[in-house]
């Protein structure tokens, strides 16, 4: 059995990495786990980003998240490459278990698991992401300018992206594998008001095409088997996201969609030191900068928590 931590942070994103920094810079040493194979969170898969603060002509993904990881470990953060497989919240001392079986200690736990979009599964998604294939119209919107765009999916998602889209757009083409939305009312009126957006119903991506950057979709129709292609140089996959609390479940509150519930504007759980940041939590905004922000006050939380305790 391990000594106890002040604090153990749980994921290596823009969350996980600012907890890691403020928190070591606080002189609390803090043991961040980073996952096995995804450490560095969502932008490890991405090319460009032109939306994080202090980088004038923009960072790529990777490079950002090196940084970040280089600037906690800087300041004394214990960086683990390493899944954490079950965790005992709920007492004043809580354990987090890694792979090998060690369970470690600490008096506060930050989660910053993030969340995972979901996928078509189809064999180019992988290879094409930031080479034309996206999950965030905020994000990437601004390269698609005067191009066509498909979004996928139906639901508020897929409408607010087609609609911030055809700003940029020279079409935006909606496919849905359902003949009527999931949307509401009105994001529906809006995505069939906007002249720049059609639908293609009842259809579903069968192919994502292209070598080094998209260049079309094969689309199949799943009533009739009828196959189509769709000249597309953008594709959106807004089909939703899946945030990673199954180890929390039965321990932390969760909402109806699976995200941590925090006590906002703080990020304390329902569990007392145990405290949440970034995607895992946020079903709104889902950028790089609102996890590292949220990230940095899940530190300032743990620090204040525990310089209670003393
Ligand atoms: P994540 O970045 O998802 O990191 C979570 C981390 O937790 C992962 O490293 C994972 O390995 C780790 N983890 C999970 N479970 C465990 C466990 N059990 N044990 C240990 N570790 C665990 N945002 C922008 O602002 N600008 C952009 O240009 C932009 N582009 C994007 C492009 C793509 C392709 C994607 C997918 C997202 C993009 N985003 C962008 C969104 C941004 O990446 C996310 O909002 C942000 O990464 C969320 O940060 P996070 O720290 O909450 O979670």
């Amino acid at each position: 059995m391990s000594d106890v931590r002040n604090v153990i942070i749980i994921g290596s994103g823009p969350a996980g990495y600012t907890a890691a920094l403020y928190t070591a810079r606080a002189s609390l040493k803090p043991l961040v786990f980073e996952g096995a194979v995804t450490a560095g969170g969502a932008l490890m898969n991405t090319t460009e980003v032109e939306n994080f603060p202090g980088f004038q002509d923009g960072i790529m993904g990777p490079e950002l998240m090196d940084n970040m990881r280089a600037q906690a470990e800087r300041f004394g953060a214990e960086l683990v490459p390493d899944d954490v497989v079950a965790v005992d919240l709920a007492g004043d001392i809580k354990t987090v278990t890694d792979t090998a079986g060690t369970v470690h200690r600490a008096k506060a736990v930050i989660v910053a698991t993030g969340s995972q979009h979901r996928k078509l599964g189809l064999p180019n998604e992988d290879l094409l992401s930031g080479r034309g294939v996206s999950w965030c119209a905020t994000c990437d919107g601004f390269f698609f300018k005067d191009q066509d765009i498909a979004v996928i999916g139906g639901g508020d998602t897929a409408m607010e992206e087609a609609t911030f889209l055809s700003r940029f757009a020279k079409s935006v083409t909606i496919v849905h594998r359902r003949d009527t939305l999931r949307a509401s009312k009105a994001m529906q009126e809006r995505a069939f008001a906007d002249p720049k957006i059609t639908f293609v119903w009842d259809s579903e991506v069968a192919e994502v095409q292209g070598d080094q950057k998209l260049s079309g979709l094969k689309l199949r129709n799943v009533k009739t088997g009828e196959l189509s292609d769709l000249a597309v140089t953008g594709l959106f996959i807004a089909i939703g996201h899946d945030p990673r609390t199954e180890l929390f479940k039965g321990q932390l509150d969760l909402d109806a969609e699976g995200y941590l519930k925090v006590d906002a504007p703080s990020t304390r759980t329902n569990l007392t030191g145990v405290f949440a940041a970034g995607d895992v939590v946020d079903h709104t905004y889902r950028q790089a900068i609102t996890a590292a922000g949220t990230g940095c006050s899940a530190a300032l939380d743990a620090e204040r928590f525990l310089a209670a305790l003393s």
